[in-house]
């Protein structure tokens, strides 16, 4: 053991015997398996801070798992499919000062390395390499034989092997549907392709077609049933309008909609074809036709329209939508002579089409008077613009004037209507996206309805059904997060699988379109177990289905993979024998991010894919990490990568400190403060160590152990039980509180108090306890201990409750406490003092503290009940005066007591008295007087009249 802590050497020593003795290979033998996947990490850049807290969450499971016995498969790899490295390679290509001061300033590649990156698969070489010599220096314990990259062309035999079974289920489906689609790059964008808008969706719309002669004003609506009430049609004067010619399912029609419409309107199915720019103002002030019923409705100027929402035209419903009936009213004394409009707007009639519990005729009329709206801009008119949709899509019911569709629930007209709609030509369906969306590549996107595009089913309800079941079945840490999962199942639709562009897999059966990245990292858990295979000798070609199917599903035979592969029939045998123990995936641990896509589709392609004992068992899902409260970005910086956490802190440290900072799903924020406190943490660990083991000292146990040993080992149980349970649910925050820093308290007072025997072993199973955390500073201190084996292998300290021992608990905390009381003491009135006299609790308090502890035991303490009953005793209405007051606080106490102190209080007795007098010389030696002890029944010595004060537990305190 070297003088001083060094992070560099002792790590360096370590990975290199971990990596010779192969301790992390995993082969499959008589213990229970743990499986454990961390989503492999996308190589646009170097490992950050992020990865470094889900990765090393990741370690600390895998680890506290072998140590616990199980045989343990941590493996990894490298995800590059789609298009961010494609865009990255080109960035580089024409040396984008922003890409280069990034890759060069944040990931911290040498500018004259990165300047040679200017390929994909540079890229993809380059990133690689770098995240496993970062994974390495900090210590993970991956089974490195298993690695591949998502572009290896035995992976793509495996995703193409993947893609036919889905498309054999008819789970990969072609046809015409709505995707987010970026112009400029002409593909889907998928989440990761998105700078802003990530949580948009695709809502549809029904466009009513109005008129004016033969050209159409389609206006663009959720709610198509307030057709029947509109009164106006809004036009902005200032926007550019064009007539376009549209053709749609053998229909031509001419339209006017705004500029950005039009620009929507040709990624739809239709056909567009521009005709002419049209004067905004030549629209405002003609009267066109309500499809639905014939009546004659104005167009009128507003400003608030935009050229981007719908179709540049909208609506006006005045009676239900309170904006609408604030911009009417805007109008009514303004002249509007400009656009030929010389009626009074007042004469227009509002038509009431809903009938609601809660308002009368006019809902929208109502709401702006209750929430007092003053204009259109007024933030309340908001409010009430819910409040009205609320209720009536709740309890509203279409009257009379709505013909057929009178009496029906507005929550159940939208369908059935805009199927009228749309089979009488009077409506069509509209895509539009909830928020904006803007592609990475800085592109506003659109809806695309793509034709001939593929699409994973994920709508299908027997397919929801699996995977409902399936997270039934399985452990969702934190368990809060369960209810979000099924929700997300709940809203999944279609999703487009394929792609045109970016690294990857070819579609098998269409090999005109690429395999999306959300696709091809569903199922690869499976693939680490035949990896290792492959690495060890087994051609692309050889990857035949057959294999796959046999393997991996355990259709046909051996003999038949071997002859359709050439692979021999005892190889196949043994991938297969080798997934049969090691599958299903028993966690997978995650940030946050992934639970929408990677981790929902985790789950659709399992249950689609293999049998339910297939399945897998858990998730975990982490929080983000943020820099000194910043947010990091990969493509802007500011970010912190593995490779410099490690190189300016050490890996232990950098492990330490991103694991106590967070837990779950709380977000971790690294600060340089915070790490240099871990550092210094270490630190004294290890001093603390190497004066352990310099000292020569042997296990104590058996030895004639003292109260205080006694109380030690007792504590120790108490951080043991605490660590394995946070464990056991991944809250490594909580764990480390109970392994390292409470630990290191129990132990500084063991030794205050004199405590010695028990060092070594204590050490003993602090190391192992930190083992999963710290595990290269743990494997220095076990060997130098002397200690056969590595510590990584060691078996992880269990809780005895053989070893706990309330007595000595309690004599230390009254003791503990008493301290801190003289200390308060010495502190407020700043004597020093000559002598100190202790006064524990008369009797007749300590009765009825006993008696009060009772009571609350069968859950019936009031102090009314207690005066009572204590009052019935002859022997304590001898201090009748003193009982309601002391039994008053006595409730105060205990009904405020943790249910821990309250259980270990009633479970025991304690000779206050006893336990004082026994360490007299420790009180003597801390407070630095004599020290004196007397019950206040019986006190001998008490000048200022201060064993008055003595309650249970709590000796009153005379200083002199
Ligand atoms: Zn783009």
């Amino acid at each position: 053991m070297q003088q001083d802590y060094s992070s560099h050497d002792i790590e360096q020593k370590w990975q290199q015997k971990w990596n010779e003795s192969g301790v992390f290979e995993a082969e499959p033998d008589d213990r229970e398996k743990f499986f454990i996947t961390i989503p492999y990490p996308y190589l646009n850049g170097n490992l950050h801070a992020g990865h470094t807290r889900t990765f090393t969450i990741g370690d600390v499971v895998a680890r506290y798992r072998r140590m616990l016995g199980y045989n343990v498969l941590y493996p990894m790899g490298f995800h590059v499919t789609g298009t961010p490295i494609v865009g990255l390679a080109e960035l580089i290509q024409n040396q984008d000062p922003q890409t280069m001061k990034v890759y060069s300033q944040f990931h911290g590649i040498p500018m004259e390395t990165l300047t040679g990156l200017d390929t994909p698969e540079k890229i993809v070489e380059y990133f690689s390499v770098e995240a496993e010599k970062a994974m390495r220096s900090i210590g993970y314990s991956i089974d490195w034989r298993r690695k591949f990259t998502t572009t290896d062309p035995t992976y793509k035999k495996f995703i193409e092997w993947q893609f036919n079974l889905l498309y054999e289920k008819n789970l990969i489906v072609k046809g015409s549907h709505p995707v987010k689609w970026c112009p400029n790059d002409n593909n889907p964008v998928e989440d990761h392709d998105i700078l802003h808008g990530e949580e948009a969706t695709i809502v549809d719309y029904t466009l009513i077609k109005f008129k004016y002669n033969d050209i159409v004003l389609p206006c663009a609506t959720l709610r198509p049933e307030t057709t029947f009430g509109v009164t106006n049609l809004w036009i902005n004067p200032d926007l550019e309008h064009v007539k376009i010619k549209v053709t749609f399912e053998g229909r031509e029609e001419f339209w006017v909609v705004s500029k950005e419409a039009y620009h929507k309107l040709t990624f739809t199915d239709r056909e567009v074809e521009f005709i002419e720019d049209v004067d905004a103002r030549s629209l405002i002030g003609i009267k066109v036709k309500n499809p639905l019923t014939e009546a004659e409705v104005i167009t009128l100027p507003a400003s608030f329209v935009k050229g981007e929402n719908g179709s540049g035209i909208v609506m006006s419903v005045p009676s239900h939508a309170p904006y609408d009936y604030l911009a009417v009213r805007d109008l009514y004394d303004k002249d509007l002579s400009e656009y030929g409009i010389t009626e009074d707007l007042r004469d227009l009639k509002f038509i009431s089409l809903i009938k609601v519990p809660e308002f009368g005729e006019l809902p929208a009329l109502e709401a702006v008077e209750q929430f007092n709206v003053k204009d259109q801009k007024d933030p309340k008119a908001e409010e009430a613009t819910k409040m009205v949709y609320r209720r009536e899509f709740h309890g509203g019911v279409l009257k009379e004037n709505t013909g057929k569709y009178a009496g029906m629930a507005v929550s159940k007209i939208k369908d059935v209507l805009t199927r009228d709609l749309i089979e009488q030509g009077l409506g069509e369906v509209f895509y539009e996206f909830s928020e904006p969306v803007v592609c990475r590549c800085g592109t506003p996107c659109v809806v695309n309805m793509v034709k001939g595009q593929w699409f994973l089913n994920y709508s299908s309800p027997e397919w929801k059904d699996k995977v409902y079941r399936c997270i039934e079945n399985m452990d969702i840490i934190p368990e809060e997060l369960r209810v979000e999962f099924n929700n997300k199942v709940d809203w999944l639709k279609d999703k487009a699988c394929a792609r045109k562009k970016g690294l990857g897999t070819l579609l098998p059966f269409d090999k005109n379109w690429l395999i999306e990245s959300l696709g091809d990292s569903t199922i690869y858990m499976s693939y680490y177990v035949v990896a290792k295979f492959i690495a060890a000798g087994i051609e692309t070609e050889q990857l035949v289905p057959e294999l796959f199917d046999y393997v991996l599903l355990g259709k046909g035979t051996a003999q038949d993979a071997e002859a359709a592969s050439g692979v021999s029939a005892d190889t196949i045998e043994h991938i297969r024998s080798d997934f049969e123990y090691w599958y299903p995936v028993d966690l997978r641990s995650s940030g946050k991010d992934l639970i929408p896509n990677h981790l929902l589709f985790f789950l659709f392609h399992h249950v689609a894919i293999f049998d339910e004992e297939k399945w897998p068992r858990a998730i975990a899902i982490n929080g983000f990490v943020s820099l000194e409260g910043q947010k990091m970005s990969k493509s802007k910086g500011p970010l912190l990568t593995l490779s410099e956490a490690v190189g300016s802190y050490g890996a232990d440290i950098s492990r330490m400190y991103i694991l106590s900072s967070a837990e779950q799903m709380q977000d971790a924020d690294w600060k340089n403060s915070g790490i240099e406190s871990a550092r210094k943490q270490i630190d004294r660990y290890y001093k603390l160590a190497k004066e352990i083991i310099g000292s020569g000292a042997t296990s104590g146990i058996g030895s004639d152990m003292k109260g205080i040993d006694r109380w030690m080992l007792s504590r120790l149980q108490q951080r043991i039980l605490e660590t394995n349970e946070a464990l056991g649910t991944i809250r490594t925050r909580h764990a480390l509180q109970n392994s390292f820093f409470l630990l290191l308290n129990d132990l500084k007072w063991y030794q205050k108090r004199g405590g010695s025997v028990l060092l070594y072993d204590i050490l003993e199973t602090w190391v192992r306890l930190m083992a999963p955390f710290t595990p290269h500073v743990c494997e220095e201190i076990w060997e130098a201990m002397g200690k056969e084996g590595m510590v990584s292998l060691a078996g992880y300290p269990t809780y005895d409750e053989t070893l706990v021992d309330t007595s000595a608990e309690f004599t230390e905390e009254l003791i503990s406490g008493t301290i801190s009381d003289v200390d308060e003491i010495i502190r407020v009135t700043k004597i020093t003092p000559q002598k100190a006299v202790l006064y524990t609790a008369p009797e007749w308090k300590t009765t009825a503290f006993k008696k009060a502890l009772a009571m609350q035991k069968e859950g019936d303490l009031n102090p009314g009940v207690l005066i009572k009953e204590l009052m019935s005793d002859p022997e304590m209405r001898r201090y009748g005066k003193e009982v309601p007051k002391f039994a008053q606080k006595l409730v105060g106490d205990i009904t405020s007591m943790s249910e821990e102190s309250f259980n270990t209080l009633t479970s025991f007795e304690l000779d206050e008295k006893v336990a004082l007098e026994e360490n007299k010389d420790f009180f003597e030696k801390e407070i630095g007087c004599p020290v004196e002890v007397y019950s206040a029944d019986d006190a001998e010595y008490d000048p200022e009249n201060k064993a008055k004060f003595a309650y249970p537990l709590r000796p009153a305190i005379y200083l002199e």
